[in-house]
Order: structure tokens, then C-alpha cells, then sequence
């Protein structure tokens, strides 16, 4: 499925099967999760896609054929792709371990083709060696949901123990329950009146679930903002307790409203979370089967792929959307 242009869906495509370089593994798509991300880049938020474009970062994958310097996977291994596809290793950025800020970075459905398809090609060295349990559709959104999430949870202080989750979703149900298995308190805040994804964050083991416009029942230590809205930033920061942290998890946000400083006195911080270190998806994919997390996923076909993005734009998902080939 193709992206040529913002504004019109995605076209059934038929091409060839794409050739891998030296440093690339071919792969048969098995899973490939729909991530906001996703909509972002098809509705014009994200500058300079590469045109025409598969999409798509959270690719479940069977190696078939792997290039002469590979040396890490064989042909019928289990790999998973993420959005960091590449990276120089010679940037300032790479060379003090932020490979997620890389000046020469690709990124897998944005800048490289991704995983909307039947085969694509991927860096090895970006493939991560899918947990048994996580080797099908279920572990799609890990891969990028799950990545990204953990990321943003590693910002927090390690003291933090009441913590807000903006937006309940792919990334807000997989950290809910390691929170919960890290014996830590989950507040889901959720769209006005959006009972269904209030239940499904109790479901998942948030301790309360509400309005995002309401007061948190408790102060909180940290508020992690997964909805794309920066409204959110001065909301979420009034319930911050002392030194409380904002961390952003998205990669594209409606602008922040003015506030006073007042709330963001003592100590209280906003920061935003920018991709991925191979690091970040090698903690989660440790910690995922320890929990066990269990992906809520909606399967669709490859040719849904277009039903699949409205779905998410229109907030009619409760956890992942994941094409399944
Ligand atoms: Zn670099
Ligand atoms: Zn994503």
C-alpha cells in the first residue's frame, strides 16, 4: 500500500520484491502495526517523506534471504522492525549513545519504505529478534507503541510512583500494565465522556480512569502525554505535584496554549521523547515477556490498510491497529 500524495488515501501497489544491499535482511511480512505516526506522515505533519512511500514501522517479519555481511540472523528467524531504520554512528549525537537524534538517521515507513507490504528490506543492525511469545501480530506494537512508551518511562524519575497517562492507547495500555507489574499507580486520562477507553485503562490495571479536562484524584509525579493534543501540556502540568515531570511521547503535537509560570514553578519540567535507541527496544522486549504485557490488536488485511488509519484518526480503536498478511 502506497503513499503518493497528503490527502488521498493509500493505492494497492503491485512491485517488485525489494532487493537488499549487503547490510540488509529481505523479510516476509507477517504483522505490520498502523501507528499515529503513521497519520501524521499521510496527513501532511511530518516534513519530506520519501515519495512515493510504504509506510509503516512496527513490522513483524520472517527473514528469507539476508545480505553477504549479515551475520546476526539467517533465513526463517523472527525478527521485528522499528522506525529508527539507520543510523551513521559518526554524528556527534551517535557517538555520545543519542542514535535516536542521529543528523543521518533513516526511519523505517518515513524515510526508508516500510512494512505496508508483503517483503521489505531492513538494516540488520536496526532488526531486533522477536521473544517467542511476541513472533506474530501480538508483537507488532511493541515495536514502536511499546518502544516508545518505555522510552518515555525511562525519563521519569525513578521515585515516581502516581503516575498520569494522556491519551489511552497502543503505547498508554502496553505501559499500564509494566507499570503495574513495577507495583506503580496509573491515573488514564481519556477524551470527555470516552467511557469505553476509561474501561479498557482499568482493564488494563490503571488504578482510575477519567476525563483529561478533570483534576487527578491525587497529585501526580509524572504525566505522560501520549494524545497529539498540547492543550494537554498546561492541564497535565496543574496536576503535577512538586517537581513533577511532563514527558511527551508523541512525534507531533497542536501547539501549547500560553500558561502561567506560576505552574511550572518549582521544579516542574515538560520534555518530549524523540524516537528510539536500539537500547530502548532491547529493555522493553526484556521486560514484555517478564510481565507478561498482552497486546489488545484489531487485525485487518494489507488491502484495510486505509480503514485501519480512519479507525485510529477517528479514536475507534481500543489498543493497536495491526495489518496482518
Ligand atoms: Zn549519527
Ligand atoms: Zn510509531
Amino acid at each position: 500500500m502506497v503513499f503518493h500524495q497528503v490527502g488521498h488515501p493509500l493505492v494497492p501497489v503491485t512491485l517488485d520484491i525489494p532487493v537488499p544491499n549487503a547490510d540488509q535482511l529481505l523479510l516476509k511480512v507477517i504483522a505490520c502495526g498502523v501507528c499515529r505516526t503513521d497519520l501524521h506522515i499521510i496527513d501532511g505533519e511530518l516534513p519530506h517523506p520519501k515519495l512515493p512511500l510504504i509506510p509503516g514501522h512496527e513490522i513483524v517479519g520472517t527473514v528469507v534471504y539476508v545480505g553477504e555481511n549479515v551475520h546476526a540472523f539467517k533465513p526463517g528467524d523472527i525478527v521485528g522492525v522499528p522506525w529508527l531504520g539507520y543510523t551513521c554512528q559518526q554524528c556527534r549525537y551517535c557517538k555520545r549513545q543519542q542514535e535516536n537524534l542521529c543528523e543521518q538517521a533513516l526511519f523505517t515507513g518515513y524515510t526508508m519504505n516500510g512494512g505496508y507490504a508483503e517483503y521489505m528490506v531492513a538494516y540488520e543492525q536496526y532488526c531486533f529478534p522477536m521473544p517467542a511469545m511476541y513472533a506474530n501480530a501480538a508483537g507488532a506494537p511493541l515495536l514502536c507503541a511499546g518502544f516508545i512508551g518505555f522510552r518515555s518511562w525511562n525519563k521519569m524519575n525513578e521515585h515516581a510512583e502516581n503516575i498520569g497517562i494522556y491519551g489511552f492507547g497502543a503505547a498508554a495500555h502496553i505501559l499500564t500494565q509494566i507499570a503495574v507489574f513495577k507495583k506503580k499507580n496509573i491515573y488514564a486520562f481519556t477524551k470527555r465522556g470516552d467511557i469505553l477507553a476509561q474501561l479498557f485503562a482499568l482493564d488494563n490495571g490503571a488504578r482510575w480512569a477519567g476525563d483529561a479536562t478533570g483534576h487527578a484524584p491525587v497529585k501526580l509525579d509524572a504525566a505522560i502525554i501520549f494524545a497529539p493534543d498540547g492543550a494537554l501540556i498546561p492541564i497535565a502540568l496543574r496536576n503535577l505535584d512538586k517537581g513533577g515531570q511532563v514527558i511527551c511521547g508523541g512525534i507531533h503535537m497542536s501547539d501549547i496554549p500560553p500558561f502561567p509560570y506560576s505552574h511550572l514553578w518549582e521544579e516542574r519540567s515538560i520534555q518530549s521523547v524523540a524516537n528510539l535507541t536500539r537500547r530502548d527496544g532491547e529493555l522493553l522486549l526484556q521486560v514484555a515477556p517478564q510481565v507478561p504485557v498482552r497486546t489488545a490488536v484489531r487485525m485487518y488485511t494489507l488491502e484495510e490498510a486505509n480503514d485501519a488509519l480512519n479507525d485510529l484518526r477517528g479514536g475507534k480503536l481500543n489498543g493497536a491497529a495491526v495489518l496482518t498478511l
